[in-house]
This record gives C-alpha cells, sequence and structure tokens, in this order.
C-alpha cells in the first residue's frame, strides 16, 4: 500500500485520544542514510537520519501532524506556538492544512529566513517578541491556560507521541535500536521522544548523545541560561521545556548530554554537506558532539552502529553558508574565459 503518513501508520503504538483525527502531510518515512566515508574514518557504521526531508524540512513535522490532529479533532480552532522557527513552519502548514488559524511568537531577529519564510507562506500570524524564545513559551503558555487557544509546543503531550516514530522508523530499518544515537538537544522534546520510542518499540536501546551549543548548554552547566547565543537558532534556548526529561534519558540509556562550540558546529555541517547531506547548523551538533568526543578518547566509535539524527534541512538557513564562503565568480559569457578560468 502507499505511504499515507505518520498516524496512519503508527496509530496503534501512539498514545492518541479516540477523537484525534488524521492531518496529514505524509510526513515521517525519511531516509537513513549510509555515510561511507565518515564510517570509514571512524570504524563504525553510521547513519544520517535525514529529518530535513519531512514535508516543512525538519522533524517538527512529526509531532505536529499528532498535535494538529488531536487540537482538530476535539474542535480547536487557533493553535499557538512559541518557535525558534522549524515548529513556526510546521504548526502553519499543518493547521492550514486543518483549516485552522496559526498564530507564532518568535523571538525578533533570531529566526533563520527560510524558516520564517515558511511561517508565512504557510499563512501563519506571526508576531515577533522582543525577547528570546523562552520568553516567547512562557507567553504561550498563558494564553493557553486562558482562553480556548491550542498550544502545539513540545510541551504538548502528542508532539512527543508523533515524535516517538523516528525512533520506530530507525529500528525498522536496521532491524534492531543502533549502539548509538547522536542528536541536538534544545528544548529536549526530540531526545525525550527518541527515548520513549526506543522503550516503548522493544527492539533494543541505543546509548544516547545529546549534544547543545556551547553559549546555550543549560543541561550540561546545570542551571537555566538568560541570554542564550549560537548560530545554531534552532537550539539557542536557555530553559528546555523537557530538560529533567532529557537528562533522564541520557543517564538511563548510559549516555550523556555534552557541548560543543558553534566552530565545531559549522565544521561538522561542512563534513556532512562534503558527503551529500546539507543540514542546518544546528543539525550538525549530533556529529559535532560525535567527533569532539571521539578525539578526547571519550567515545570509542570502532565497530559501532551509530545514527546521526539531522534535524532540519540546509535550506533553512541559507544566509549562514552565504556569509562564510567567497561569493561566485563573474566571467563573461565565453568559452575561453571558462576554460581559462575552470584550468582544465
Ligand atoms: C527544534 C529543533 C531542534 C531541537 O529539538 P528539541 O526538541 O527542541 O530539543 C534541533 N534542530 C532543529 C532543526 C530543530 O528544528
Amino acid at each position: 500500500m502507499t505511504y499515507q503518513g505518520l498516524i496512519h501508520r503508527y496509530r496503534h503504538l501512539l498514545d492518541l485520544p479516540a477523537h484525534t483525527l488524521n492531518i496529514s502531510l505524509l510526513e515521517g518515512n525519511t531516509p537513513l542514510i549510509p555515510m561511507p566515508r565518515l564510517s570509514t574514518e571512524f570504524g563504525c557504521d553510521l547513519f544520517v537520519k535525514f529529518e530535513g526531508l519531512n514535508p516543512t524540512g525538519s522533524f517538527k513535522d512529526r509531532g505536529m501532524t499528532a498535535a494538529i490532529s488531536e487540537a482538530v479533532g476535539r474542535g480547536a480552532q487557533t493553535v499557538i506556538c512559541a518557535s525558534t522557527g522549524n515548529t513556526a513552519a510546521s504548526a502553519a502548514a499543518y493547521a492550514s492544512r486543518a483549516g485552522l488559524r496559526s498564530i507564532v511568537l518568535i523571538p525578533e531577529g533570531k529566526v533563520a529566513a527560510g524558516k520564517l519564510a515558511g511561517a508565512i507562506a504557510y499563512g501563519a500570524e506571526v508576531i515577533q517578541i522582543q525577547g528570546s524564545f523562552d520568553d516567547a513559551l512562557s507567553l504561550v503558555v498563558e494564553i493557553t491556560q486562558k482562553t480556548s487557544i491550542a498550544l502545539v509546543n513540545s510541551i504538548n503531550p502528542y508532539r512527543v507521541e508523533g515524535q516517538k516514530t523516528a525512533a520506530f522508523e530507525i529500528c525498522d530499518v536496521l532491524e534492531s535500536a543502533p549502539d548509538w544515537l547522536c542528536l541536538p538537544v534544545g528544548n529536549a522534546g526530540n531526545i525525550t521522544s527518541y527515548w520513549a520510542g526506543f522503550k516503548q518499540y522493544q527492539k533494543g536501546l541505543p546509548r544516547v548523545l545529546g549534544v547543545q551549543a556551547a553559549g546555550s548548554a543549560p543541561l550540561v552547566l546545570g542551571h537555566p541560561v538568560d541570554k542564550p547565543e549560537t548560530i545554531a537558532t534552532a537550539i539557542r534556548i536557555g530553559r528546555p521545556a523537557r530538560g529533567e526529561q532529557a537528562l533522564e534519558a541520557a543517564q538511563q540509556s548510559n549516555g550523556r548530554i555534552i557541548a560543543v562550540s558553534d566552530a565545531e558546529i559549522l565544521s561538522a555541517q561542512k563534513i556532512l554537506a562534503s558527503e551529500g547531506v546539507w543540514v542546518e547548523p544546528a543539525s550538525a551538533a549530533g556529529l559535532a558532539g560525535l567527533i569532539a568526543e571521539s578525539a578526547i578518547g571519550k567515545f570509542d566509535t570502532r565497530g559501532k552502529k551509530i545514527v546521526v539524527v539531522c534535524t532540519g534541512h540546509g535550506l533553512k538557513d541559507p544566509s549562514i553558508i552565504t556569509e562564510s564562503f567567497t561569493s561566485p565568480k563573474i566571467i563573461p559569457a565565453n568559452y575561453e574565459a571558462l576554460l581559462s578560468l575552470v584550468g582544465a
């Protein structure tokens, strides 16, 4: 049968109320891409779970199909979320699909171009907050407690239900859980969901390496960060809503949560692109963490099966590339000029 989306495929494993409808853009079913060069370098079988290939370009679609399907089934007419960008685009797309109004709050000037454009294109009412993501989240929590507007941030339990499916898919392809799962950690909904998914699916448990950006690493520092900073805007979060659960996932799995610098993130982004997978900066944090830990002898990759989760597509944040690369050369439109430049 042709693929009909995550709720259709996994509903029997998801804790969703009976009134939940099926609002789908055929999200999920993303490829687990083998990375032969990285595998050779680290003496392991390394795969990228490329979540940038979801309908709106990030893994957020997995949770959003569930959250919007539930919200519309219970009669909600308006949904709201705080977002560093990808949640906004995803909420807007699924809300429009369901015929709902969507409102998104974003931190002023801190959202990557492709994400903001997506949220607007899909029809969200986008509001910039003169504050951080954490401020925006407090505001949407308050308004959803006091009005009938439905909250679709990852504190919404159905987001976690939908996001568990990525763990199911990995086990289906590998026929068991990998030895390690490496992924970025921002608000910590995704690490929480993967861990819940692996535990439920009973195909083995990976050790989990959660990776934060050094300028936004509350779970590594052990306290909230008031002014989180990093070029990886999707994980620029100082007070993770599911921080406790993230620490639990790391501890229960015999893994850990670490921080990497922005330079290490950008370097990992380049390495992934050089093997054909272009991801946004935050999405490269998982690989950056693996490289950093292995370099100091804390991560023995040899002989292991390792899945690196790449959470969002490189197209989301094009300016990070154009800023750090030289612009293309300009030549007259003739063959001699081309040949002399190419030097073949
Ligand atoms: C949301 C997001 C993250 C962080 O996920 P959390 O569930 O908030 O930890 C990482 N990368 C990308 C691309 C994202 O959109």
